[in-house]
């Protein structure tokens, strides 16, 4: 006779390989049920947006397909994760339940409830840890205390503590006799009705075996010249793993493990450590929302509750469009809405135009990332937006305001990536990619390019709005 099976509860942890709860349900040999479940509303205000929703779907597809060359079939199913469960146990007379941690505030709460009424009812329920090189509640300043400061976290983490190895992908695993119904995932209804996605087939591919690929281009080809060419929008000098690592579809223990492999060339090793210094970044920002998780809504600090904020909302559609006049924030609002990705640098540069020049609290910015990208995630977005607004832990001081025009100048110096993504700057000598609206009159009519007409001027003067914000600052000071 079978002994009773094992449910693995899978979440944003699709891969096989360095997937903890996985591999131990199938070290002990005892049939398992792998689960997923779609319950967006669970996630409260941060539901999934409609990139990642794009992203499940195929993800699925992929962990099915890879479930099932191992031998087991993956269970999807939708609606309350407590009653599903429950429903699976039930069906399948499953007496333990595994699954790896979460960090995000609602995910916390959800999994402690299960875990409390499981056991009260004598199901056994084992988390693992898999979704960070170190759990959060390790990492302490010396008075015991969390971080706020990325450097010393830094330090900490890269200089005392080691990564635990990887694990393998299970062998194989043993399915289950009793299968419990599963909804097709075409039912989940992820897929976007309007045609906006239609152009992300051919620049992702999400699940596993990408993300792995992609891992390898990048230590192969990418990483020498990551710390030059990862300021540089046009080209393809990141990892773009972030989407991967969201979903969980490559853990950052593995990420680890390979970058350091290739550091022990030490023409490598410096850009190695750059590397993974942007991996303790997104640590970092799980330590923060796991210790303060209030502040995927709210001000890390609490001054910037008085701030001024503008309530434009023609502002705000603007930026959003890729309309706002500043060529390099149009060009990345315009990347973003059609690749579901946004370079970093002009991340950086969007961000500040938002809560700086347009002076609109960046909870609106937060919330659009959230819907547009393939790799919105709650910990990576809002440290990105309270660093960018000056509200944040180790945040960029509110009086730091980025010039968009000299950030363009520095980091896109031909025009090359803001004519990719705003054609009708195409005309333009490089010069004037910047600042479109300097044009000379006879320039002008000789490129038959008129300021206002194809493109439009900008939403507000850089120098007034700049004055206006270190204004609004100065009330929260006081
Ligand atoms: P690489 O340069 O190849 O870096 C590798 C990995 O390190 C990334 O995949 C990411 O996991 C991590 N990383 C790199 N930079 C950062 C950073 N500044 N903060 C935290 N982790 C980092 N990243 C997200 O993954 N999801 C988000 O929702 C998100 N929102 C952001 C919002 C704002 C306003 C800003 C300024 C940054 C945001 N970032 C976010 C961080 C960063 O822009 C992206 O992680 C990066 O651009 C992803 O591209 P990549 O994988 O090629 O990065």
């Amino acid at each position: 006779m079978q002994h009773p099976p094992i449910l693995v509860w899978l979440r944003r942890d699709l891969r096989l390989h360095d997937n903890p709860a996985l591999f131990h349900a199938a070290a002990t040999g005892r049939p398992i049920v792998p689960v997923f479940i779609w319950s967006p509303e669970e996630a409260g205000a941060w539901a999934p947006g409609g990139a990642h929703k794009w992203w499940f779907h195929h993800s699925l597809l992929s962990f099915r397909e890879s479930l099932a060359a191992c031998g087991a079939s993956l269970v999807i199913r939708s609606g309350s994760s407590e009653r599903e469960l429950n429903a699976i146990l039930a069906t399948t007379g499953a007496d333990a339940v595994y699954w790896n941690t979460r960090y995000e505030p609602e995910g916390k709460a959800i999994d402690a409830a299960i875990l409390a009424t499981l056991k009260a009812r004598g199901i056994s329920v084992t988390p693992f840890a898999s979704h960070l090189l170190h759990q959060p509640d390790l990492i302490k300043t010396g008075s015991g205390l969390p971080y706020k400061v990325f450097t010393p976290f830094w330090k900490k983490i890269h200089a005392t503590m080691e990564v635990p190895a990887q694990l393998p992908a299970p062998a194989s695993l043993v399915a289950s006799t009793s299968q419990p119904d599963s909804v097709p995932i075409e039912a989940l209804d992820l897929l976007p009705q309007r045609n906006w996605a239609d152009g992300f087939p051919s620049l992702w591919t999400p699940g596993e075996q990408a993300a792995r690929e992609r891992l390898t281009y990048f230590c192969d080809h990418l990483m020498v010249a990551y710390p030059k060419q990862r300021d540089i929008p046009e080209d393809d000098g990141t990892s773009q793993l972030s989407p991967y690592l969201h979903f969980g579809e490559i853990s950052p223990r593995q990420i680890w493990q390979a970058v350091s492999e290739k550091m022990h060339d030490p023409a490598l090793q410096e850009a190695g450590v750059c590397y993974l210094r942007e991996i303790a970044w997104r640590e970092f920002s799980y330590h923060l929302i796991h210790h303060f998780p209030q502040t995927a809504q709210e001000n890390l600090r609490p001054a910037f509750d008085h701030f001024p904020w503008n309530t434009n909302a023609d502002w705000l559609k603007r930026w959003q469009t890729g309309t706002t006049g500043y060529p390099i924030v149009d060009a990345g609002m315009r990347q973003l809405w059609h690749t579901g990705w946004m370079h970093n640098r002009v991340r950086i540069v969007v961000a500040s135009f938002l809560t700086k020049h347009l002076r609109m609290h960046w909870q609106h910015g937060a919330r659009w990332f959230w819907d547009t990208l393939v790799d919105g995630n709650l910990a990576n977005n809002t440290m990105g937006w309270q660093w960018s607004a000056g509200s944040g832990a180790d945040a960029q001081p509110f009086f730091r305001i980025f010039n968009p025009i000299a950030q363009s100048e520095r980091f896109d110096a031909k025009g090359t990536y803001i004519k990719r993504w705003v054609p009708e700057l195409g005309k333009l000598p490089a010069k004037y990619v910047h600042t479109p609206w300097t044009l000379p009159r006879p320039m002008q009519e000789h490129l038959g390019f008129y300021p206002g007409k194809a493109y439009p001027l900008p939403v507000v003067d850089h120098k007034t709005a700049r004055e206006a914000a270190l204004a609004a600052y100065q009330t929260i000071r006081k």
